[in-house]
């Protein structure tokens, strides 16, 4: 025999038993996206990777060690996506959405990136991801991060904090990028690699920097805030004002920049306690200057994904338990006429929305019964030569007390169908 092939390290397989739990969550978020008017869009997987090092930036931990990049068959250089704002703003601009005025758009989907598998991170992960493009702010950044909370509300979450910033201006960045150089250069001993070769390139990334050793530095640094023009600070303040207004609880963390090059004013992170060091949920911000970078006219932009196996990690923590939705009835059946009155049965009973798995495979109906009490089905629906005879149908309760009966099969939809209504009891 040969060897079983096993699945690429980081991408998982959702198997039936996990899949109620992604079911409950992508339904409470379709609910949740058309609740504040988000239209979906769905994008390839695979673009040029010209349009992500574009977008997300050359230096950055993405482009620069987390793509699935290849050579396409006409030698073209193609990438797995490894987020969805890029594609979006291209589909956006591509498509010319804007000339119908601002959009509101959403997507979900897999994300893959070359990380180190561990609890929380993947190689394939999935996101929901929403950009409002052609919206200045900051009512828009606001309502962003209030329908998150919503989100969490009802997911039943909670101990998921709030953080926010404000990168202010490209102007704000420049100035500030300026004296956060000279205080890392005052400190190049205590850098490590990714950061000195950063400090060059795009210093600000230094402060998103997740080792331990590097905090000390990063603490000490000086503060973007500082050097925030009025504008910039009056749309951080009018943001602020909103989240007070209903109640939204947040921290201000001056050192979250946010590990894509292309954010501007606010940057806001969602972040848990309960998943280790995995511990952003959500992310997002704003992103003016991205549009026009990708070749589009100017607009402004903004948006968030949040982390879909992490979300249903904390779902799970918090005691979410969604079973597998059985089958209203296994239908047994034995002989030629049993089984044509079988086929024909199962057909008429699916077409009033029950649920049937009709038992292929043959084999007797002691056996037979075994895998309807296993399909963990209400109602085996048994089928002999007698009702053959008859073109009726036995009827046994599976998990319930009550005894067999014989129906038609007109009666026998309008039992299995009420039974919908009355809970489930376990025998
Ligand atoms: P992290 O700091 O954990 O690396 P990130 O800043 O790279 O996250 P974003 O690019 O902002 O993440 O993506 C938004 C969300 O997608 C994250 O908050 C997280 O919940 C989720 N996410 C990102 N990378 C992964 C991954 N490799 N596996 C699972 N979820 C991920
Ligand atoms: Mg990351």
């Amino acid at each position: 025999m040969s060897e079983t092939i096993q699945s690429i390290r980081g991408m998982s397989d959702v198997l039936p038993e996990q899949v109620p739990l992604w079911d409950l969550f992508e339904d409470t978020a379709r609910v949740w996206l058309r609740a504040y008017g988000y239209r979906p869009i769905r994008m390839p997987l695979v673009e040029k990777t010209e349009l992500f090092v574009r977008s997300i930036g050359e230096v950055t931990d993405i482009v620069e060690k987390e793509m699935y990049t290849f050579t396409d068959l006409n030698g073209e250089s193609i990438s797995l996506r490894p987020e969805g704002t890029a594609s979006c703003v291209r589909a956006v601009l591509e498509h010319h959405l804007l000339y119908n005025g601002p959009q509101r758009l959403c997507y979900a989907g897999p994300m893959f990136r070359h990380e180190k598998p561990q609890k929380g991170r993947y190689r394939q992960f999935h996101q929901v991801g929403v950009e409002a493009l052609g919206f200045p702010g900051p009512d828009v950044d606001a309502e962003h991060i209030v329908m998150c909370a919503r989100l969490w509300n009802q997911l039943g979450l909670d101990r998921i904090r709030l953080q926010i910033n404000t990168l202010g201006t490209p102007e704000t960045r420049a100035r500030y990028r300026a004296r956060l150089v000279k205080h890392l250069e005052r400190n190049l001993d205590a850098l490590d690699e990714d950061s000195r070769r950063r400090l060059g390139s795009n210093p600000l990334r230094v402060l998103d920097s997740k080792n331990p050793a590097m905090q000390s530095v990063i603490d000490a640094a000086p503060r973007l805030y500082d050097d925030l023009d009025e504008a910039s600070l009056l749309h951080f303040e009018t943001l602020q004002a909103i989240l007070r207004g209903l109640g939204v609880e947040f921290d201000i963390n001056s050192r979250l920049v946010r590990g894509l090059d292309y954010y501007n004013h606010t940057v806001f992170e969602w972040i848990t306690d309960r998943l280790g060091a995995q511990s952003a949920v959500c992310a997002g911000g704003r992103y003016d200057g991205l549009l026009h970078q990708l070749g589009g006219k100017p607009a402004p932009a903004c948006g968030f994904a949040l982390g879909v196996e992490r979300v249903l990690a904390l779902m799970a923590e918090s005691g979410a338990r969604v079973r597998e939705q059985p089958p209203d009835a296994y239908l047994v059946h034995s002989g030629v006429e049993a089984s044509r009155l079988a086929w024909r049965a199962a057909e008429q009973m699916r077409e009033t929305g029950l649920s049937i798995v009709l038992h292929c495979g043959g084999g007797s109906f002691k056996s037979q019964m075994k895998k309807a009490d296993g399909s963990m089905a209400r109602f085996a629906v048994i089928i002999g030569d007698d009702e053959a005879a008859s073109q009726r149908v036995a009827v046994k309760p599976l998990r319930e007390l009550g005894d067999q009966v014989t129906l038609s099969v007109a009666e026998a939809i309008g039992l299995m169908r009420n039974a919908r209504g009355t809970p489930h009891i376990e025998p």
